[in-house]
């Protein structure tokens, strides 16, 4: 599933080739996604120019020149691509075209279906409404506030920091990747943490973020961007998906543990 990081590089991929585009005629091929897709969807883009592009959590949408958003969720396995020219679109899962004025089309792919777009204003949009602060808000994010969970729940450190209501936009690589690097093991509970525990989750959250924006996101599975160039940050996972593998601080075996459904990787001497 599409993190923070690769939604946003998916988003800043697309920005620049379609701000400024009018969408003439947006394609529906497919009745439902994670929401309906239908008339209020395409009344709301057909005919409207696209003005500026925004992120929140694992959310992106176009700004279009009503002022209203036109957001898209990735869910399991969407994504957004741009197509020059007129032929896009043809594959099974391509649900959504969107076709511009003067050639060339936007086209989201889902084979799982769990993705989503609606229009709704950034504003006050309800997706956007109980989500936790940016992991990159220095300001929203930092470790008073994260240690704060310490007498609010007794779950443990991964699940809160997947919880989309704590910090947005944050899934199951890169919070094994965070807690590596905090030296904390993701089935700790919460109020075993340490506020200098938490201290370290929030500095590696920040690093680890910002480390995958820059190479673009992960390709594990099929992740592409807005162009269907891969990601880089993939090689340089530390612990996510390398069971057995030797820890690249201390060689000894990566273990796996599951949390809340999901496969976590750790480091048995290194996190505690
Ligand atoms: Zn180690």
């Amino acid at each position: 599933m599409p993190e923070l990081p690769e939604v946003e590089t998916i988003r800043r991929s697309l920005e620049p080739l379609v701000v400024g585009r009018t969408v003439a005629r947006l394609e529906l091929r497919t009745p439902r996604l994670r929401v309906p897709l239908g008339e209020e969807l395409r009344r709301g883009v057909e005919g409207r120019c696209i003005t500026g592009s925004g992120r929140r959590g694992k959310y992106l949408w176009f700004v279009l020149e009503d002022g209203r958003g036109w957001f898209f969720h990735m869910g399991m396995s969407g994504r957004l691509r741009f197509v020059e020219g007129a032929d896009a679109g043809e594959g099974v899962h391509d649900h959504l075209i969107a076709r511009f004025a003067g050639g060339d089309a936007l086209v989201f792919h889902d084979p799982r279906r769990f993705g989503l777009s609606i229009v709704d204003d950034p504003a006050t949009s309800k997706l956007l409404a109980d989500m936790g602060p940016e992991p990159l808000d220095e300001v929203a994010f930092d470790s008073d506030y994260l240690a704060a969970f310490r007498r609010r729940t007794t779950r443990a450190v991964k699940d809160v920091l997947m919880d989309q209501r704590v910090v947005a936009g944050l899934g199951n690589i890169y919070v094994n990747e965070i807690l590596f690097l905090s030296g904390v093991r993701p089935r700790r509970s919460m109020v075993r943490m340490t506020l200098r525990d938490c201290a370290a989750v929030v500095v590696a959250t920040r690093e680890v973020i910002a480390e995958a924006i820059e190479h673009r996101g992960s390709s594990i599975s099929d992740f592409l961007d807005g162009i269907g160039q891969r990601g880089g940050y993939q090689w340089r996972h530390r612990v996510y998906d390398r069971e057995g593998q030797p820890c690249t601080t201390c060689r000894a075996p990566i273990k796996v543990v599951v949390v809340g459904q999901r496969s976590s990787f750790y480091c048995p001497r290194c996190q505690r």
